[in-house]
């Protein structure tokens, strides 16, 4: 046979007419109405490569590099660097140089990692397409489709790639190609010659999204060969939108850098005239305080701490598109969530079932059934685009509410043979309309068989199906199936009404949805249960701990959605119900009195604008909304929020392309725990702020002590020992803070408030004034006792001769001082309340060895004579380093005592109440 042929000749021209005939087109493409064998759609994959786009002009990372040599703050230290060479002093000059270089290479170097995690995520979700392999409609890795294979689309999916449509019909989002907002109208209608190909009626293409309407497309081009990938957004990457927590960080950044500058300047000539210091000595004292202030390394890191925040997300479940959405996710106050699915399982089963012949729980029907129970399994059946294989486990597919009524037919000895043979038409499930129907060949004529909610399908039904005849459907039956309906949803149970309709031969040209759904028989009323998962009680307790309020929108009945969430612990009875219709006739302004006075509410029977209305009248009140959802319509609210979460599992490709956060496991409970991510990663920033912070205290002390002194006093530190500080021992401490775990009652906090800056007074006075002002006393002091053991009086010349050593020892002295003080601080700034026992000591692994690197550095730095000769430092005496011992325990002591005095004055307020 034709194995020896070479592969490549299976592959079709890749430059087929899409616009050819439909019959040229298949055979152009060697393909089926039926769609590839799984074995040739390998074959061609293998020849035309994976369906993706490849990125073009993928090496940005000089001009990234760059980026980072020439930001204000790298600016500032150019000057600074320059300044130093004019003034005489080379060497800082070209120490500055290096610490320019170092920084923006390990800045660059954090960037790109943070750029990874988020690139990373899209392994954990990759595109999906349904395509007919071996004549089976399958579930694929959209990277798998080739030319020639046959695409089954339905509401809400992605077009992987470009195809043009065999059977059915779709409305299709073109915005990504053409702008064009409005979604369009695509039907196999005979083509009308050429026209535009994105134009074409006939034509789908991959980026775009089908917004209603099922179909079947052949494909003809797959990755690059699509018009995206040759339009394509080419050079396409993740968006480092920045956060507002980079923005606030960058702005303080500056703010400080120009005060040191202000300072700085403003010195020179205070110092020079008042304090008679000479030029060089304070632009040195200049350089000095401008080095030791800006805060160049802090940005990039906390970059990479989000970035890290979105790994760690990704392994709870919760995949966000943004970096900045770990740090909104933190300050969420309001989640408003869909019942089905998020607080439930998912996993629908019918528990009872109402018909004339009575109402019987199905666990105990006896099979098989006959009457209008009968007729009612097998309307549930027809009229329904699940599918399941009863002798395969994992076989099911579709709707959850559908599948129920399968198990239901199973269960009753009611066949349900796959593919619907005798159907006409449907009109599909519309969740506005909250019913759905199709119509199907019988015997003559045909019928149309609805399913819906009761409160859509009983008005539109006028009799009642009994045992043999049709009775009408008088006002105490409806009253009674009313009263069921209640019962049952207070019960939290789905309430299903199902009905029928023989349609004669020529009403079929015509018909319209609304001829077809009216004039119904009642054929019985079907209750389904969706248990509640079990995890979402702890999660809902945990929501309530932190001040998060919980608002559920459900196209459900307002009473089971009331008894589900009241079962999960969200509301009680006496919460309010809002049903879409109560929405539509609210004013805005009652809307936010009742979003103002209730804490949890329950929307029902809601529609998607609703999700809008409630989303804005929120965000008016000022809090951060997360809101789920899984539909079309649902796109707009999910842009909308603060966080738009979509699932993962069950929602549709257009909600999860408008989500900032996507859940792998569609569960409540990822949602809190992604909040408190969000959290920890925003208390991490601030934690390894205060370190930064804290230092510049004891760097500028010792600087205004030489400079306040007229000089008489020597200067404490070098510019490039603080050099070695700030760039060497304190890097890896910084870093280990950004790592963390959450302190013990993280989620026991009300959310931040929007827009709260993230360094704030208290902060600033812990950091600068109490962990900095103690190091500042406990080094200058040790700075001056060395002095003095050595021999020096105030004014003496330490420049040359005996007193030069003794120093360049106090010099050391001060240095070493600062690194154990900043041990100190870097083991206080662990926690923001907790006590350090709380979190225990060795609950940072990577601190212990940031702090092991600190010192290592730092001794190599007094040690080593070729350090000893560019940081200016020489080894003081054994006794003096002893003294060096009791400074972190001093530093981090002072701080603890101040964090347990807070939290006692914190439960004071509390316990006199
Ligand atoms: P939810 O917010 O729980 O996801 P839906 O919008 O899916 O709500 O469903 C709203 C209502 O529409 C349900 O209470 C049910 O009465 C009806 N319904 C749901 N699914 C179907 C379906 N496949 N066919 C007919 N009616 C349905
Ligand atoms: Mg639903």
């Amino acid at each position: 046979m034709d194995q020896s042929v070479d592969p490549l000749a299976h592959t079709p021209d890749s430059s087929v007419d899409p616009q050819e005939s439909l019959e040229r087109l298949l055979r152009d493409l060697r393909t089926r109405r039926e769609g590839l064998s799984d074995r040739e759609a390998a074959r061609r994959l293998q020849a035309g490569g994976p369906n993706e786009l490849v990125r073009r002009g993928g090496t940005q990372w000089p001009r990234q590099l760059v980026d980072q040599l020439v930001h204000p703050l790298a600016l500032l230290l150019w000057v600074a660097a320059l300044l130093a060479e004019v003034s005489g002093t080379p060497a800082l000059s070209v120490a500055i140089v290096a610490v320019i270089l170092l920084n923006a290479v390990f800045a660059f170097a954090q960037e790109r990692q943070a750029e990874k995690a988020v690139e990373a995520l899209s392994a954990y979700l990759p595109p999906q397409a349904r395509a007919i392999r071996d004549g089976v409609t399958r579930l694929l890795d959209a990277r798998m489709l080739v030319p020639g294979d046959v695409l089954v689309l339905s509401e809400g999916d992605r077009v992987s790639a470009d195809a043009r449509l065999l059977t059915g019909s779709v409305e299709v989002d073109i915005s990504m190609l053409t702008g064009e907002s409005m979604p369009v109208l695509r039907t196999p209608l005979p083509a009308t010659g050429h026209r535009p190909l994105l134009q074409a009626h006939d034509l789908l293409f991959s980026g775009t999204s089908c917004t209603g309407g099922e179909a079947t497309a052949v494909v003809f081009a797959t990755g690059m060969r699509t018009e995206l990938g040759r339009i394509a957004a080419l050079s396409q990457r993740v968006e480092h939108e920045e956060s507002p927590l980079e923005r606030q960080v960058r702005h303080v950044a500056r703010l400080i850098a120009v005060v040191a500058v202000v300072i700085g300047v403003a010195f020179i000539p205070l110092g020079t005239v008042f304090a008679g210091l000479s030029l060089g000595q304070t632009v040195n004292f200049a350089i000095g305080l401008l080095v030791a202030n800006v805060p160049e390394g802090l940005l990039p890191t906390i970059t990479l701490a989000l970035a890290v925040g979105v790994r760690a997300l990704a392994r709870r479940g919760a995949l966000v598109k943004r970096i900045s959405a770990v740090e909104t996710l933190g300050s969420t106050s309001v989640i408003c969530t869909d019942k089905t699915g998020t607080l439930t399982l998912n996993r629908m089963r019918v528990v009872r079932c109402w018909t004339t012949q009575g109402e019987v729980a199905v666990a105990s029907v006896r099979s098989p059934v006959s009457g209008p129970l009968a007729r009612m399994v097998q309307a549930g059946v027809s009229c329904n685009n699940a599918s399941w294989d009863p002798t395969r486990a994992d076989s099911e597919a579709g709707d959850s509410t559908e599948l129920a009524l399968l198990h239901l037919a199973d269960a009753v000895d009611v066949a349900f043979p796959a593919g619907h043979t005798d159907r006409l038409l449907q009109f599909h499930f519309d969740p506005q309309l909250r019913r759905m129907t199709s119509v199907d060949r019988s015997g003559d004529g045909a019928v149309a068989r609805v399913k819906g909610a009761p409160e859509e399908v009983l008005p539109r039904c006028t009799s009642v199906a009994c045992d043999g005849a049709e009775q009408p459907l008088d006002a105490p039956t409806r009253a009674m199936l009313d009263e069921l309906v209640a019962t049952w949803a207070r019960e939290g149970l789905r309430v299903l009404a199902v009905a029928d309709r023989a349609l004669a031969r020529d009403e079929l040209a015509r018909l319209t949805r609304s001829a077809a759904e009216d004039g119904l028989t009642l054929l019985g009323l079907v209750a389904l249960e969706d248990p509640p998962r079990p995890e979402v009680r702890e999660a809902v307790a945990r929501c309530h701990a932190a001040g998060m309020r919980l608002i559920v929108v459900t196209g459900d009945h307002g009473l089971t959605a009331r008894e589900i969430a009241s079962k999960v612990g969200i509301g009680g009875p006496g919460t309010p119900i809002v049903t879409g219709r109560d929405l539509e006739r609210m004013p805005e302004a009652d809307l936010d009195v009742l979003l103002a006075r209730h804490r949890e509410l329950i929307f029902a029977r809601s529609s998607p604008e609703a999700k809008l209305r409630i989303a804005d009248a929120l965000q008016d009140q000022g809090q951060v909304v997360a809101m789920t959802g899984d539909g079309v319509n649902d796109a707009p609210a999910l842009r909308r929020a603060d966080i738009g979460v979509a699932m993962g599992r069950s929602g549709t490709d257009v909600a999860r392309e408008a989500a900032t956060m996507v859940l792998t496991d569609d569960n409540f409970a990822t949602i809190v725990s992604a909040v408190e991510a969000g959290r920890q990663v925003y208390e991490n920033v601030r934690k390894f702020i205060v370190y930064i912070f804290a230092h510049a205290t004891p760097e500028v002390v010792p600087f205004l002590v030489y400079a306040l002194s007229g000089g008489r006093i020597p200067l404490p530190l070098t510019v490039m020992q603080i050099l070695a500080i700030d760039l060497g021992t304190e890097t890896l401490p910084a870093l280990a803070l950004g790592r963390e775990p959450a302190e013990p009652g993280l989620m026991d906090r009300a959310p931040r408030r929007r827009g709260q800056n993230v360094i704030d007074g208290p902060m600033l006075a812990r950091a600068w004034g109490l962990l900095g002002g103690v190091s500042a006393v406990l080094v200058t002091s040790v700075f001056l006792v060395t002095l003095l053991h050595g021999g020096w009086t105030l004014g003496a010349d330490v420049d040359s001769g005996r007193l030069h050593h003794v120093w360049l020892q106090a010099t050391t002295m001060t240095f070493l001082g600062i690194v154990a003080c900043q041990v100190g601080t870097a083991v206080a700034a662990r926690t923001q309340h907790s006590s350090l026992r709380q979190v225990g000591f060795t609950s940072n692994r990577l601190l212990l060895w940031g702090i092991a690197f600190e010192l290592a550095f730092a001794s190599a730095v007094v040690a080593v004579p070729a350090l000893q000769r560019v940081f200016g430092t020489a080894i003081p005496q054994p006794w003096l380093l002893l003294l060096l011992l009791p400074f972190p325990v001093l530093v981090w002591g002072v701080d603890e005592t101040w964090r347990w005095w807070r939290r006692r004055t914190a439960r004071m307020p509390a316990a006199l109440a």
